[in-house]
């Protein structure tokens, strides 16, 4: 019998729920909307999405690269969704020339990054940007960091380890810019950007830039990953539910196993296992930003048929 706690802030942000809330308001069966690209990284809600008429198209490479293709006979009702993770600029105004009507459904969390992006390049600084540069959110943001000549400020560096920014500040083409715009990933984990912006500051003193520092981190997901940690402390296994290719849900799982918890990742309850609760007195639940109720409800019930309490 075996104890489960839940994470004291999971699940669905502010953000996924607002961009969800709108889609749902918008559409029905029979006057459908497009979106554009994946509405969150959990293909639960994109399924229960779909049913009420809210149609995918196919992928941010479609909606980010030829957009030439994406026109209003492609979608519902000439209607498209922007989804929460936002588009860039280009992309915005290639919709409105397609004939489309637009639902913005961008995270206010997001589009306060994307300002911040576009002014750091109108005022002559470069962005340099902490985050994944795969990423849907990170390529909407690079979309408004453009000059008025429609020149790119911007760089995307993964990694916060000192020898790496090294290593970008060398071989960065034409030379180091001597004035920088640090801000970061919304998603990203605070320790991770702090210890970016302090080897920045270390690397300052062998570099001649000047930063300026704005904390784009959304305080949801902080707050969820201080909550994930501190659970993780308390039991033997934590679980975290959520979409595969959520860059907050790995986060977490990130963040539970640099507390020494045991982590498992699942999409859904029947991926949950017997063998992983061998021995466990107290397993904890949490979930990442784009993971709705109903999935984290399906896992608890599913460990409380496997290991037999609550
Ligand atoms: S995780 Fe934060 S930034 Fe992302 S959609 Fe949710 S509230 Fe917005």
């Amino acid at each position: 019998m075996a104890e489960i706690i839940r994470a004291s802030e999971m699940g669905f942000c502010m953000g996924v729920r607002r961009a969800v809330q709108i889609m749902e308001d918008e559409a029905t069966p029979q006057n459908p909307i497009a979106s554009a690209g994946e509405i969150v990284h959990n293909p639960h809600v994109v399924e229960e999405l779909e049913r009420t008429g809210v149609h995918q198209l196919p992928g941010p490479d479609e909606v980010e690269g030829d957009f030439g293709a994406v026109t209003a006979d492609r979608v519902g009702e000439g209607r498209i969704a922007i989804t929460a993770h936002g588009v860039g600029e280009r992309v915005l105004h290639d919709l409105e020339d397609a004939g489309l009507n637009i639902i913005d459904t961008t995270c206010p969390v997001v589009t306060r990054a994307q300002r911040y992006a576009q002014k750091f390049v109108r005022d002559n600084w470069h962005a340099l940007i902490f985050g994944d540069p795969g990423h849907k959110e990170v390529r909407g943001i690079m979309g408004w960091a453009i000059d008025e000549q429609g020149r790119s400020g911007v760089t995307v560096v993964e990694h916060a380890d000192i020898e790496h920014l090294r290593d970008v500040i060398e071989n960065f083409p034409g030379g180091f810019p001597n004035k920088i715009g640090v801000m970061a990933q919304t998603t990203h984990k605070i320790d991770d950007f702090a210890r970016f912006v302090g080897n920045l500051m270390l690397l300052q003193r062998e570099a001649n830039f000047e930063m300026h520092v704005v904390n784009t981190l959304c305080h949801a997901t902080t707050g969820q990953q201080a909550a994930a940690a501190e659970l993780a402390h308390q039991v033997d296994v934590m679980v975290v539910v959520g979409g595969k290719k959520s860059a907050n849900t790995r986060h977490l799982r990130q963040v539970c196993e640099s507390e020494g918890a045991r982590t498992y990742h699942v999409e859904s309850a029947h991926e949950l296992d017997l063998d992983w609760f061998e021995n466990a007195e107290r397993i904890g639940l949490t979930a990442g930003a784009s993971t709705p109720d109903s999935s984290i409800d399906e896992v608890e019930d599913r460990l409380v048929a496997l290991v037999g309490a609550r």
